[in-house]
């Protein structure tokens, strides 16, 4: 590990997620110091003494919360306040907006005002489709990967029409990029956006059965495993997604904290594993592997692999991103960052810490 010229005080809004719970670890182990904001400690339970970590329990939502105060005692901020499940953008479509946007500009603004450096956390649904799923049928090689790789300052947004309500998650996050881009244009604000691409990893989400929410598919998939029950695949599971592992993207994210020579300064990233691209079939069928060949106990029941329609799953509204690979050569170039891990190590990693929490 490179010694630090000087430590950060970081704000971490959202620190008790997925995403905040490793990179606050990350983040300590680098010697900065973190106050988190979160609803939930769950997650972040072994943090909660470590000396570099201030914890406070809020709802940023709430008319008392003082985020301009906290702003400003801090050296950057970093926005992991999201809904983040499609299941959400389909049942809860004006909560995703609102906390996506509207509290998220709340935070950008506090950063301006205070002239505070924000590290923002976008997504990669804001690319949408690929241009081979917009226009079937037209391409000579619809499966060329050119197609799909995604650059941050380049690639053109294909999102569905407003009837499939699931874009507005990636209409929340593209409009919120380009309210920040607009203020760096004026000089008002230094910001770094970060676009993840499926980030996966321990604590990921819960199991559909242990909370009313609505997780990603590595917890259903998880679940089927655990239970000997259905593997669903969505319209036949043919959506493809660069997992990344979470250690990865946090030892990606904390450069970008850092931000050495100031390279971040009004850049967004791709923050991903081009890879480990896999089809959701493929996914589940990886993952029913693992299970049966190094992780499930002699004379378990293995989970079968069923199609279910979008419509049955989700309900309406429903549409997705085919395909999406990160180019990550900004990040290579700015910050000598390369993604480690590999789909199964990280699959199986992951695996291990649902069977140890749920007492298998
Ligand atoms: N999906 C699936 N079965 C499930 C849950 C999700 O086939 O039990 C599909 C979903 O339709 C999408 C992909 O898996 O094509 C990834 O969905 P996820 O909720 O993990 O998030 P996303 O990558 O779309 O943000």
């Amino acid at each position: 590990m490179v010694a630090l010229e000087s430590t950060l005080r970081i704000l971490s809004l959202g620190a008790g997620g997925f995403i905040g719970s490793h990179l606050a670890s990350h983040l300590l182990a680098r010697g900065h110091t973190v106050t988190g904001v979160d609803i939930h400690s769950d997650k972040i339970g072994e943090l909660l003494e470590h000396p570099g970590f201030t914890f406070v329990r809020q709802d940023i939502r709430d008319t008392g919360f003082e985020v301009e105060r906290l702003v400003a005692e801090a050296d950057v901020v970093i926005d992991l306040i999201a809904y983040a499940n499609p299941g959400l953008y389909l049942r809860q479509p004006l909560d995703v907006f609102h906390l996506n946007f509207t509290e998220n500009m709340k935070i950008a603004e506090a950063c301006v005002a205070r002239g505070r450096r924000l590290v923002q956390f976008s997504s990669c649904e804001v690319y949408g489709k690929t241009v081979a799923r917009a226009a079937p049928g037209k391409l000579i090689d619809p499966e060329d990967p050119a197609l799909a790789t995604f650059r941050e300052d380049e690639t053109d947004f294909i999102l569905g029409p407003v009837s499939k309500h699931r874009w507005i998650y990636a209409s929340a996050k593209q409009l919120l990029e380009r309210v920040l881009h607009a203020y760096g244009l004026e000089g008002r604000l230094d910001y770094t956006i970060v676009r993840p691409f499926n980030f996966i990893g321990p604590k990921i989400d819960y199991l559909p059965s242990d909370t009313p929410g609505f997780p990603r598919v590595f917890p259903h998939f998880m679940e089927a495993c655990l239970k000997g029950t259905q593997m669903k695949l969505v319209d036949g599971g043919r959506n493809r997604r660069c997992y990344t592992d979470i250690e990865d993207a946090a030892a990606c994210i904390g450069l970008i904290v850092e931000n050495p020579g100031g390279v971040c300064a009004r850049q967004i990233f791709n923050v991903g594993s081009p890879k480990n691209e896999v089809s959701i079939r493929g996914l589940a069928e990886l993952m029913r592997d693992l299970y049966a060949t190094k992780l499930a106990r002699p004379g378990a029941r293995l989970p079968s692999i069923v199609d279910v329609p979008a419509r049955e799953f989700y309900g309406p509204g429903y549409d997705d991103s085919d395909r999406r690979i990160p180019d990550i050569s900004k990040a290579r170039t700015l910050l000598g960052w390369e993604p480690r891990y590999d789909l199964r190590e990280t699959l199986e990693r992951t695996m291990r810490h649902y069977l140890a929490a749920n007492g298998s």
